[in-house]
């Protein structure tokens, strides 16, 4: 590594191993300014000598002629002179050389041929600028052409600014060559190889455009690139497209196996997706798990789509990091130019749109943008953002439900159902915003107030009357599930067996062993653990057997459409309250909206009742009030 270059990455290194690169690109401009310096003074010092012995040789001359000093004397202090300035020239880290108006070599020093490799017997002062450049050329050190080169700077040097250029030498070098012209017509040159400068410089533009990880183009580069593209492709009146890419469980690796295996499964993605395209594509690295391409010249539409297909399919193929497989999938959007847009950061944000699309339609796909999801899109964040405040505002509220045990008529529980009073909307229901709050993983906080709220009022019910909270599969996974149940019961002063727990099938999908451990806990705390919306699962009965259910509650599907007709009905629900029963389980029949459908389920053996036949879900006061009755009118008279 150059060695400049890697004594300010020491500098810049910050103790986590990463190199700041604004710190960097400050410590190597600093370094560049010194070297400048030192260029600048070296130059001054070189006219401040010229002009010294021309003024010497004047005042000599002068004397001379006044009589006032022998020639002898002016002769032997020219010559101390002339060897000082011998020194100082052949001693210059800088190749030097002076020309007369006519581009005649009056000076070289000796670094200027120790620079291109020249014999010093070749190069003797009186030769011409051009005749020193032909024998460079001849030597291979010189890549223009000699008469060009000196007319050119002549004709720069007759105006008087001094001139930098950065000429490329064949051999691989880069030298500044600094001209300053004299008020004689003559001019100074100053070589100064700046290859190690160069390299550095190249190194830093590459960091500062790359991602270190992957050495893939970053965000930066790839929106250069893209304007670029963009540019070519409205000139040549041809199509290109934009694909975002996220990997689909990106976290979970990170999260479970650590951040060596995810850099790791990023530099194994990014090694599949150049491998899948044609070096004219831009694969970039725009973040953490987000990858994007740039598709320059679009024949046709389908050709993206062929594209797009083949990065699923080689993405999912599993990996082998360490020791470990791993499985993960990419979802990608697609937006074309100038269809979708012209602008880089409007292709961007209707390619992440499509992305999200893809996500949505089930992930480990691709969409392309289409006009439309913009506006399910907005209307989708603005939910999301007023749902984030609507916790925090206060608007959520719990509506009960009773349920009622079919041997006494008695109500027994009631079911807490969150609302959400939308200051604009009214009151939303929950079906419209739960899945949205388990999403973005709000649900955890919003549950957590449901819980404390819900075992609160149930303190304030009469006869022992328990509360049913509703679990979302995403709290089962959080570890802090069972503190907060902890937490909720005892501020609220709630016997742990006044309250039950709801959860559904898709609980036990994932994570079983860590769910199941959480449920006994829960479980063992005293809390009543219930299997919500029975029968609308996969396959309900074996997930019987993975925890001992206290109650079953048969989805209101299998009630809706019940009566003394429909005997496969009334067969279903006889058989699963038949299997609770023999499970131990208490049964409790969702939706009875009429009293045929009550009596239906009383005669089949179910234990208990929910729908709007006993009670509908209403806010806490009406429920207190019916508690306090004891019973609901129309069961009394049922
Ligand atoms: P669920 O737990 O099955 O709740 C019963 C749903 O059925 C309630 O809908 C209730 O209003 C409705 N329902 C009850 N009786 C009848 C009836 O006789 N006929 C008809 N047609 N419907 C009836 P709701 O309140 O809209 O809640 C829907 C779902 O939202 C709930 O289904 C539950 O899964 C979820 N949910 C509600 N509150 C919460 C909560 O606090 N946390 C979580 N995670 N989910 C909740
Ligand atoms: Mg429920
Ligand atoms: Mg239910």
């Amino acid at each position: 590594m150059h060695r400049l270059f890697a004594r300010q990455r020491d500098k810049a290194t910050k103790p986590n191993g990463e190199v700041d690169l604004d710190v960097l690109g400050q410590l190597v401009a600093e370094a560049y300014e010194q070297t400048d310096r030192d260029h600048r003074r070296a130059d001054r010092s070189i006219n401040l000598m010229v002009e010294e012995l021309d003024q010497l040789n004047r005042a000599l001359e002068a004397r001379v002629s006044e009589g006032t000093v022998a020639l002898g004397h002016r002769e032997a202090e020219l010559r101390t002179q002339n060897l000082r300035f011998d020194a100082a020239l052949n001693n210059m880290s800088q190749a030097l050389l002076m020309f007369d108006a006519s581009a005649r070599m009056e000076i070289v020093n000796k670094r200027y041929c120790e620079m291109y490799g020249l014999s010093p017997h070749d190069i003797k002062p009186g030769m011409t600028l051009q005749e020193l450049l032909s024998i460079r050329k001849s030597m291979g050190m010189f890549a223009g052409d000699p008469e060009e080169y000196t007319s050119e700077l002549r004709d720069l040097m007759t105006r008087g600014d001094s001139v930098t250029q950065y000429i490329d030498v064949p051999d691989g070098r880069t030298v500044a060559i600094c001209n300053s012209p004299m008020p004689d017509g003559g001019w100074v040159a100053t070589h100064e190889d700046i290859t190690e400068r160069r390299r550095a410089e190249e190194i830093i533009a590459h960091m500062a455009h790359h991602d270190s990880l992957t050495d893939l183009p970053n965000r930066v580069l790839f929106q250069e690139r893209l304007a670029d593209t963009l540019l070519n492709a409205k000139s040549g009146h041809h199509r290109l497209a934009v694909f975002y890419l996220d990997l689909d469980n990106f976290k979970a690796v990170n999260d479970t196996l650590g951040h060596p295996f995810g850099d790791e499964l990023l530099k194994r993605v990014a090694g599949r997706l150049r491998a899948c395209v044609h070096e004219n594509i831009t694969v970039a690295r725009v973040g953490g798990d987000e990858f994007a391409l740039i598709l320059p010249d679009l024949a046709d539409i389908g050709e993206a789509a062929t594209l797009a297909q083949r990065i699923c399919q080689a993405i999912r193929e599993p990996y082998d990091l360490l020791g470990h497989v791993v499985v993960t999938e990419t979802s990608i959007g697609i937006a074309v130019a100038p269809d979708n847009g012209f602008l880089p950061d409007e292709l961007l944000k209707n390619a992440d749109m499509a992305l999200y699309r893809a996500k949505a339609d089930g992930r480990g796909t691709f969409r392309f943008f289409a006009p439309e999801m913009d506006a399910t899109i907005k209307a989708r964040r603005a939910l999301e953002n007023s749902l984030r405040e609507a916790l925090y505002q206060g608007q959520f509220t719990l509506h009960y439900q009773p349920i009622m045990n079919l041997d006494d008529n008695r109500i027994i529980c009631c079911e807490a159902l969150i609302r959400w009073n939308h200051p604009q909307r009214g009151m939303v229901a929950p079906g419209e915003f739960i899945p949205i709050a388990e999403e973005m993983g709000l649900i955890v906080a919003i549950g957590e107030w449901v819980l404390r709220q819900a075992c609160a009022d149930a303190a304030t019910w009469p006869n022992n009357t328990k509360v049913a909270v509703n679990l979302s599969p995403i709290q089962m996974l959080n570890a802090r599930l069972v503190p907060v149940v902890i937490g909720a019961l005892a501020s609220a002063g709630l016997p742990a067996s006044r309250l039950e727990l709801e959860i559904t099938e898709s609980v036990l999908l994932q994570n079983t062993e860590a769910t199941v451990a959480a449920l006994y806990q829960l479980r063992s705390l005293g809390v009543r653990i219930s299997m919500d919306d029975f029968g609308t699962g996969y396959s309900s009965l074996s997930y019987l057997r993975r925890f001992p259910f206290d109650k079953l509650k048969i989805d209101r599907c299998f009630i809706s459409d019940l009566s003394k007709d429909d005997e496969d009905g009334l067969t279903i629900v006889r058989s699963v309250t038949a299997l609770a029963k023999s499970l131990g389980m208490v049964t409790t029949a969702e939706g009875v909206e009429t009293e045929e459908q009550m009596d239906l389920v009383r005669a089949v053996g179910c234990t208990e009742v929910q729908g709007y036949f006993v009670g509908r879900p209403q806010p806490l006061k009406d429920v207190s009030r019916l508690l306090v009755a004891a019973l609901p009118p129309q069961a009394k008279s049922a």
